[in-house]
């Protein structure tokens, strides 16, 4: 795939191999994502294969987790997402937002009893944080949960859930109305609990190859124990999204990428006027721009990986590599279906499928116009949100 600036030669041996096996993964296992978009299903057998190959938070350290180099992670979500948006969300939601919380605010319990069975794929785990009246503002949420001897009564709706409908356990961020000030905390939730229903959204237009969900809480009791008891308030959720950003603004690349590789090869094939496309200038010039957007995410992507490694990535690092590679995979993900011409709205190609995906992305884990006002406000300390 392309690598114009050549940026993959320093690559250390790890994570070239990690490039090799998840690539080598999607084109040997994942027969046919096309089609499952068209389905609106998500290729479930994958899950414990993708567990073997070590695609869940590799990146985070114990419970049988390998701690590989934040730029491997990187590269892992940018090789599913060349595949599909569904793939990397499953990993992303899986790995960021649920095993993530665990490791960092879990206690010793939770840790073992979770994490090598998410990290194996043997489990599925999901991320309640939205609302349906509560989506880019998640600290008005208005879940509660509320003591009663040592269980937790939960009750609310969490809405737009990927995975809820075939998750074993959800990460559930409530409000504490049994303490002062009702802060939000995390709670793990079985999902084969009385009072949970994890109704399934159907006839999404984008993101069709994952399912999407609810998580309903009707009284829904849990033991005190299935708390986390590591955070409070809403650094919880934002820290595990900020993790799940991460992820995105690497996977955003993959998937422009794919969409350039797909334009490039149809340009030198498909002839028009007696030569191939890619031969007239105004395709050249689609072609010179996708390449020249995709380097600049692609340097931004290494850019945060390096901070990140360093401990000095903030979250406004990366708000805006978010924002910038997933609007890139956007626009650049179009003008690749457009040079497909009329097999470009087609599932034969990727591209078409890539850009409907990319209305999610651009959407999930803080729309582009949060990260626009999350940018604003650490570039003037004055915030616009309100
Ligand atoms: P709203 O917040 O209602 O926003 C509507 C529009 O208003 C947007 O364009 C937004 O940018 C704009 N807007 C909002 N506030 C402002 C403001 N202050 N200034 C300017 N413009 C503003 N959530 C989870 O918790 N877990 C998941 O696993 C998950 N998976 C998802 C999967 C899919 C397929 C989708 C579509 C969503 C998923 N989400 C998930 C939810 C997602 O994070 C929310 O959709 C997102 O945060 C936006 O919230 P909303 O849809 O309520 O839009």
């Amino acid at each position: 795939m392309i690598d114009y600036f050549d940026l993959e030669a320093s690559l250390t041996q790890e994570e070239r191999l990690l490039v090799d096996s998840a690539r080598s993964f999607v084109e040997g296992e994942v027969d046919d994502m096309g089609e499952h978009w068209i389905e609106g299903t998500f290729p479930t057998e994958l899950i414990p294969k993708m567990g073997e190959m070590g695609f869940y938070a590799p990146n985070l350290e114990g419970y049988g987790l390998p701690g590989v180099s934040e730029t491997s992670y990187g590269l892992l979500m940018r090789e599913l997402e060349a595949c599909d948006s569904g793939l990397r969300s499953m990993a992303s939601v899986q790995g960021a937002l649920v095993m993530y919380p665990i490791h960092a605010f879990g206690s010793d319990e939770q840790k073992e009893e979770w994490l090598p069975a998410l990290g194996e794929g043997e489990a599925v785990g999901c991320f309640g944080l939205t609302e349906p009246e509560h989506g880019s503002n998640p600290s008005a949420m208005e879940t509660r949960a509320e003591k009663d001897g040592d269980e937790y009564v939960l009750n609310g709706t969490k809405t737009w859930i990927t995975n809820s409908p075939i998750a074993d356990v959800a990460v559930v961020w409530a409000k504490d109305h049994s303490e002062e000030g009702t802060p939000v905390r995390g709670f793990l939730v079985e999902t084969d609990r009385d009072g949970v229903t994890t109704n399934k959204i159907d006839e999404k237009l984008s993101l069709r190859a994952s399912i999407t969900g609810e998580v309903s809480l009707q009284d829904a009791r849990i033991p005190e124990e299935n708390r986390l008891p590591g955070v409070s308030g809403m650094k919880g959720p934002l820290s595990c999204l900020t993790q799940a950003r991460y992820g995105i603004a690497w996977g955003a690349v993959g998937a422009a990428q794919d969409c350039f590789e797909t334009a490039r090869e149809y340009a030198t094939d498909r002839e028009q006027f007696g030569r191939p496309i890619g031969g007239f200038q105004l395709q050249q010039r689609k072609l010179a721009e996708m390449a020249t957007q995709i380097t600049l995410a692609q340097l931004l992507a290494h850019r945060l990986a390096e901070l990140k490694e360093a401990g000095e990535m903030r979250p406004q690092h990366v708000s805006m590599a978010k924002r910038n590679n997933v609007r890139t995979a956007r626009d650049q993900s179009r003008i690749a279906r457009e040079m497909l011409g009329g097999n470009g709205i087609t599932a034969d190609y990727s591209p078409m499928r890539h850009m409907a995906n990319m209305e999610t992305v651009y959407t999930y884990e803080g729309t582009h116009d949060i990260h626009t006002l999350i940018l604003g406000e650490d570039l003037t300390g004055l915030q616009a949100y309100q």
